[in-house]
């Protein structure tokens, strides 16, 4: 006999709840709607309608993914991001909230009917660099990565979101590749220090090192994203950079001895997690 939509998620948060999954009804719920191709509403209003066999089994494969540690997105494929939906592979850091934070304080800086050049350094998954392609109309965009598997989703993404005309995906180790002067430059680097790397939540340990790993002190990228900064950008440029709690402060000070005008801002949670520069 086959099982009821609300026996067959509380047999599902059960089994997340025992794996350790920190929201496992909501999860649960969440997993169920991506399967049936419904809503979260839909389960709770219909909770006594029959789980045909094939989908109970098809469900109870996807929970035991996420009871393993697999990260929701990297399951679905997909993670919302400023009003897109981000394609999302093992390849990528999954999109966060924090990061679109600095989508917003970026996409707001300049008029945005300027013909503006932007770059997006450690584009992983493309987020930023489409986000900022899809805000700003006149923006020209060029996205690197130094991960050809990373640029591979990022390009999908842009095609994906018909935004491909308005940004260039290049190959780069940092300004390996990198040509150009621009009225900005963004990055969500790899900032996690590397001995912090083994006592990350289980889903987090799932994204690919290659976009957490900064290094000793986290911050190994970014002194390189700082230092060479300002053979890009002209007076007036924007950099904007992504980083940890404890790491800001010390970026702005050396970003104020290389000729930039840095703030620090804080997140949503209240956490010092951005510096905002502009080249003097
Ligand atoms: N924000 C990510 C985390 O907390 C880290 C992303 C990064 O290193 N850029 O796991």
């Amino acid at each position: 006999m086959s099982l009821t939509v609300r026996d067959s998620l509380a047999q599902a948060e059960q089994v997340l709840t025992q794996s350790g999954c920190t929201e496992p009804r909501a999860n649960a719920e969440f997993l169920l709607a991506h399967l049936l191709h419904t809503s979260r509403t839909w389960l709770t209003a219909f909770g006594q309608e029959p789980l045909p066999a094939d989908k109970q089994q098809a469900y109870e494969r996807l929970v035991a993914r996420h009871a393993a540690g697999e990260p929701l997105a990297y399951i679905t494929g997909f993670q919302p991001f400023c009003n897109l939906e981000i394609s999302v592979t093992p390849d990528v850091l999954i999109p966060r909230p924090e990061t679109e934070e600095l989508v917003e304080w970026a996409a707001h800086f300049f008029n945005p009917a300027a013909p503006l050049k932007i770059l997006d350094l450690c584009t992983g998954s493309g987020c930023i660099a489409l986000a900022l392609a899809a805000q700003l109309p006149h923006a020209c965009v060029t996205a690197a990565d130094i991960s050809l598997r990373a640029l591979q989703v990022a390009r999908h993404n842009a095609e994906r979101l018909k935004l491909q005309e308005k940004i260039t995906f290049i190959e780069s180790n940092l300004w390996e590749n990198v040509q150009g002067d621009f009225d900005m430059i963004v990055s969500n680097p790899p900032y996690i220090p590397s001995g912090d790397l083994p006592g990350l939540m289980r889903e987090v340990q799932a994204e690919p090192a290659l976009a957490l790993d900064g290094g000793p002190d986290g911050l190994r990228l970014t002194r390189q994203i700082i230092r060479r900064a300002g053979r890009f950008t002209h007076a007036g440029s924007i950099l904007g950079l992504e980083l940890c709690q404890g790491q800001p402060a010390a970026v702005a000070a050396l970003l104020n001895g290389l000729g930039w005008r840095a703030t620090v801002k804080k997140d949503i949670f209240g956490i010092e997690r951005f510096v905002l520069a502009q080249k003097i």
